[in-house]
Formats: structure tokens, C-alpha cells, sequence
């Protein structure tokens, strides 16, 4: 399976890193080995010194989808919640300095953190979801999927232009504004539609 990530979705997130507004979907992967097992603790990487979190909605798709048309894209999901896009900023930086691919900064081992699974249904649709992080017990991520710059339905009729979705496969719409560093001794929780589904420590 695979992780499919989108950049800059959020307005105010491309603001607050100085990123140009981008005209179709930023995407990248992040491979299987990213996903830090479910109970497991996050240790910062020794190859960065400023670790981010973004906290983001996630997507799981439930068949196998190609070229999908907008009409149609909200039966490729069956449950939704939210998880973290651990990013290696300065790593991520040096990267995008020189033109290269962010992989190192983006898929590194535990970069990918999945909350509890909630099915699609029990939400009414995904237009007006709200979500956040909050770090050693205060909010520092707060987002509402209306703020979108491309919707759940849109990015995946887009991402199945140029990659097979696959069942089991999960969606990473972005982050909000508000990404910072993590330090040893941080605790993160995620939080969907007031639901707690994520918890991380990190070391
Ligand atoms: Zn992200």
C-alpha cells in the first residue's frame, strides 16, 4: 500500500512557510515503511534538527480506481480520520533549495503517523470537517476542510490521473496552518470532529 500526500492545500499553511500558491495539487509518496506503528513512540531523526508536524485528514480508499470522474470518487472511501506528515523541515529545505525530491524529508521511517479509522458515514460528507492538533495539551493545529484548496473528491480524481488507488491505500489532504517543531517529551493528540483518534509521544 501506499501513502499519497498532498502539499499546499491550505492557504494560510503556504503563507506561513512562503511557498508560492500552486496551480494543480502538489503530490508526493510516502512509502509503507513510514507509518509508525499504532502505540509507538516518535523519535526525532538524527539527520534533523527542526522536525515539524502537520496534522492532516486522512483517507482511506476501499477499491481499486483509475481516471475516477468527480460524480463518482466518494465511493473509492470508506473511512476517514487524522493523522501526521512528520517533515524534516530543514532537511525539506536544502532539498527544495536545490530542485531535488523531498523523500528524505517527507518518508523517512515513522514519518507517518494514522489515527483510528472512523467510517465515512458516521460524518455528513467531507465538506465542513473540522480537525486540529494539540501539543502537550493545547491546541497548535485547528482546520476546517471548507478551507480546501481542492476538496477530498477533487484531489482524488486528480491523484488517480497519475497513480492506481488501491484498496488499503490512504489519502493525506494537507495540513493547516500552525506547523512547528516537535521536542523530546512532546505529546501530540489528534482530533477529528471533536474525536480523540491519534496519540504520539515523542522522543
Ligand atoms: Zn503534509
Amino acid at each position: 500500500m501506499k501513502l499519497l500526500c498532498v502539499g499546499r492545500n491550505y492557504a494560510a499553511h503556504i503563507e506561513e512557510l512562503a511557498n508560492q500558491r500552486p496551480e494543480s495539487p502538489v503530490l508526493f509518496i510516502k512509502p509503507d515503511s513510514a507509518i509508525l506503528p499504532r502505540e509507538q513512540d516518535f523519535f526525532i531523526p538524527d539527520f534533523s534538527q527542526d522536525v515539524h508536524y502537520e496534522v492532516e485528514l486522512l483517507v482511506r480508499i476501499c477499491k481499486v480506481g483509475k481516471h475516477i470522474t468527480p460524480e463518482f470518487a466518494h465511493t473509492y472511501y470508506d473511512a476517514l480520520s487524522v493523522g501526521i506528515d512528520f517533515t524534516a523541515r530543514d532537511l525539506q529545505q536544502q532539498l527544495k533549495d536545490k530542485g531535488l525530491p523531498w523523500e528524505k524529508a517527507k518518508g523517512f521511517d515513522g514519518s507517518a503517523v494514522i489515527g483510528q479509522w472512523v467510517p465515512k458515514d458516521r460524518f455528513s460528507g467531507t465538506e465542513t470537517l473540522q480537525f486540529g492538533l494539540r501539543k502537550n495539551g493545547e491546541w497548535v493545529q485547528q482546520g476546517d476542510t471548507a478551507h480546501m484548496l481542492w476538496k477530498v473528491d477533487e484531489l482524488l480524481c486528480y491523484v488517480s490521473k497519475y497513480f492506481t488507488l488501491k484498496k488499503g491505500d490512504i489519502l493525506f489532504t494537507g495540513t493547516p496552518a500552525g506547523v512547528g517543531r516537535v521536542a523530546p517529551n512532546d505529546y501530540l493528540v489528534g482530533v477529528l470532529e471533536g474525536k480523540e483518534l491519534f496519540s504520539v509521544k515523542v522522543k
